[in-house]
Parts: C-alpha cells; sequence; structure tokens
C-alpha cells in the first residue's frame, strides 16, 4: 500500500487544475502582453483567474500580485513593508519565532540592514496571544507578520483578532497563509489583513505559482525590475497556465471547504487517538485549533530521519519537520520554539492528510507507525539507557 501522507510539503494536483491549465499550454498559448488574437485570449485568462482569486478571498482584482510561490509574496510582502516603514523612520517588526523560513530568512536580512525584530513567544501549544502582540507593539513598528496556521504542528493563530488590533495600532498586518489557503476560511477585509501570502502546490495546484495580496494603497518594492507585468510591481512574461490553474484550484478548494475540512479532520483525529496509545509519545501543536490534515508527533528515544526511512519502506510518504530542513540535523525550529528539548526534537514526525486519504490509509497508518517505532526503539542505545532508568524519560 502506498499512503501519501506529505500534503503539508505539496500536494497532487487536482484534476480540475490540470483541465484549467491544458488549453493554456496547447491552444491559448500567447504572451498576455501581446496585442493579437492569442494573447489577448491568455490576457482573458489571466483577468479571469484575477477575478476568481480576487472573490475567493474577499478583495478587489487590483489587489492580487501573482508571484513564482509563497516564498516570493513572503519576501515581498515583508520587504515593502520594511522599506515603507523606513522612510517614516520606523524599523521595528514584530513575528514569531516558528514562522516559514521565507519569513524569518527575509527577517534576518533586514536585521543586518539595521531593522529591529521581535519574534513574540508561541507558547507550548503553539499559539501567540493577541495580548502579547499588543504590547509588543511600538512607536516605530511598521510591521506585524505572523503565519495563518503554522506549516509543521498545523496550530491556527487568532488572525482576525491581531488583524483587529493592528488596525488600531495603525500597524500594517502580514500573514502568510501558505497552510490556510483552500483549508480554512480567509477573507481578507473582515480579518483586516493588510498582505496574505498563498502557493497553488498545497491546495492541489500547481508548484511555482502563488499570490500576493497587497491592500490598495500600500507601494509595493518590486524584487524583480523588467517589464510593466502585475500593475508594475512583478516583472516578467505571466506564469499564464499556473496562474489559471491555481485560481480553479482555489475556488475548488474553497467551494468545498466545509465538506473537505470535516472528512480530513476526522481521519486525522481517528489517527490521533491511534498514536497516542504508542508509550513515551507527544502530540505538538493545539489538539483543537489545529489544521484539519496535521498531524505531528515527538516520540522518544528514536531519530525521525530514521522513521521516514523506515516508513517510505512501508509505502508511507511522511515528514519529520519542514520538507526544507529535512537532509539537515538541526533539530527544526519549530518544535525548538514550542519548547520541546533537542533530544525530543529529532524524533518527530508529521503526517499531513487530505481529503483525498481514507480510512483504509489511516488504519494502514495506524498498523505499522507503531510496530517501526518499537523497532528502532528496541535498536536504540537511548532507549535502553531510559528504560534502565540511566537516563530520564522526558515524555
Ligand atoms: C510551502 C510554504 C511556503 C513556501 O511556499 P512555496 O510556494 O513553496 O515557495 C511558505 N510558507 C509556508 C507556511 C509554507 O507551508
Amino acid at each position: 500500500m502506498q499512503v501519501y501522507a506529505d500534503n503539508a510539503a505539496t500536494t497532487q494536483m487536482s484534476r480540475t487544475a490540470i483541465d484549467a491549465m491544458l488549453p493554456y499550454m496547447e491552444t491559448f498559448y500567447g504572451n498576455p502582453s501581446s496585442l493579437h488574437s492569442v494573447g489577448q485570449r491568455a490576457k482573458e485568462g489571466l483577468q479571469t483567474a484575477r477575478e476568481t482569486v480576487a472573490a475567493v478571498l474577499g478583495c478587489q482584482p487590483n489587489e492580487i500580485y501573482f508571484t513564482s510561490g509563497g516564498s516570493e509574496a513572503d519576501n515581498q510582502a515583508i520587504v515593502s513593508a520594511a522599506l515603507n516603514g523606513a522612510r517614516k523612520g520606523k524599523k521595528h517588526i514584530i513575528s514569531t519565532a516558528f514562522e516559514h523560513h521565507a519569513v524569518l530568512h527575509t527577517l534576518k536580512k533586514l536585521e543586518q540592514q539595521g531593522f529591529a525584530v521581535t519574534l513574540l513567544d508561541v507558547h507550548h501549544n503553539g499559539i501567540v496571544t493577541p495580548d502579547e502582540v499588543a504590547a509588543a507593539i511600538r512607536e516605530d513598528t511598521c510591521l506585524v507578520t505572523i503565519m495563518y496556521a503554522n506549516n509543521e504542528i498545523g496550530s491556527i493563530q487568532p488572525i482576525a483578532q491581531i488583524g483587529a488590533l493592528c488596525k488600531e495600532k495603525g500597524v500594517l498586518f502580514h500573514t502568510d497563509a501558505v497552510q490556510a489557503a483552500g483549508h480554512l476560511a480567509i477573507h481578507v477585509k473582515e480579518q483586516n489583513i493588510d498582505m496574505l501570502s498563498l502557493s497553488a502546490h498545497k491546495f492541489h495546484g500547481p508548484k511555482g505559482v502563488g499570490v500576493l495580496y497587497a491592500r490598495r494603497g500600500i507601494p509595493l518594492t518590486n524584487l524583480i525590475e523588467g517589464g510593466a507585468q502585475e500593475q508594475g510591481k512583478r516583472a516578467g512574461t505571466e506564469n499564464i497556465s499556473g496562474i489559471v490553474a491555481m485560481a480553479a484550484a482555489l475556488k475548488e478548494a474553497c467551494d468545498h471547504l466545509e465538506e473537505n475540512a470535516a472528512k480530513t479532520a476526522a481521519l486525522r483525529d481517528k489517527l490521533i487517538q491511534g498514536l497516542l496509545t504508542i508509550p513515551h509519545c507527544a502530540l505538538n501543536g493545539d489538539p483543537e485549533k489545529r489544521l484539519p490534515g496535521n498531524v505531528n508527533f515527538c516520540f522518544e528515544g528514536i531519530e525521525g530521519e530514521s522513521l521516514l526511512l523506515l516508513l517510505d519502506d512501508k509505502g508511507i510518504c511522511a515528514s519529520s519537520g519542514s520538507a526544507c530542513t529535512s537532509g539537515s540535523l538541526d533539530p527544526s525550529h519549530v518544535l525548538l520554539a514550542i519548547g520541546r528539548p533537542h533530544e525530543i526534537a529529532h524524533g518527530s514526525l508529521r503526517l499531513s492528510l487530505c481529503e483525498w486519504n481514507t480510512e483504509e490509509e489511516v488504519d494502514y497508518l495506524l498498523q505499522e507507525i507503531p510496530k517501526v517505532v518499537s523497532r528502532l526503539r528496541d535498536m536504540s542505545p537511548v532507549w535502553k539507557d531510559l528504560v534502565s532508568g540511566k537516563k530520564q524519560f522526558l515524555l
């Protein structure tokens, strides 16, 4: 049996998205900037996609900028807000310690350029409190950037409350909604979101295409200079087939949001309950305020990497930490941020489900994972020390 349980890393494309994409590769392949009819058909597709995305997010089409993905959107949002702030002498940014590296590394770079960055505590459950955001805001704060839902542990942040308080204090609010888009309700106006990033390949769309929503009146800084595409804010011939497919995938996901979430969450909860019967393990992230598909555990006495390899032998595709950090031996910055010690953070497993997973697959996971965990523990010197009492159990 093959079980794909790594949907937070990327998803399989939907039939709808592929069907939307093909005509823009085969027939309407023109450059949207061309004056002839083939180009104009592509331009119409682009405009329709922009209207679709805007309607789903609750904004105007001219507030949508297509990018190469979530990372680019995060970079552009943060750099733009920082440079706008600096022009007014405001060089302080608030974020959290468990953001995606597209945010954290951009902030690190800005710090080297003289910006001050406050990273808020996310507590054991992986959730920031609006009070702490409010308390961190200073006279010179130009941006609050906090993710909607965490990609590793799935915890959902109180985005609307943070948006409301940022509006009240006159500070820009950006959210990395890459894990939320297509899975959780988004309405940028009602939630007082000034800027938002999303990425198509996290909701059954293609890779290499995303969206930056930026409220009218927020000046954007170009990361890529060239032609006048995307209102002059993002140069380069548009990835038209990808953009059209993204709009189709986003609309499909949002049209079925509640039923998909209910189905996926039922599978998630069954999986969590089953895995909790393994001795000396712990669920990471909030038990309730979490993404419908996210399951994340730490198992004491084992290495996440070995766990992944043995699971792969059983046909199970999972991850430990984020896709970007696996391959390196550093423990996940997210698990460290929620207070897991290094040795525990090393033994983590993320299973991320979608509405296409089945109950049979969950049963298979619950049959195989406990076996693999005990096999690894039997071989582990650390586990021996724990069992003999030479070391104290932490979980
Ligand atoms: C996947 C992801 C990104 C990066 O998106 P890309 O389109 O792969 O660049 C950013 N933030 C979060 C939370 C993600 O999960």
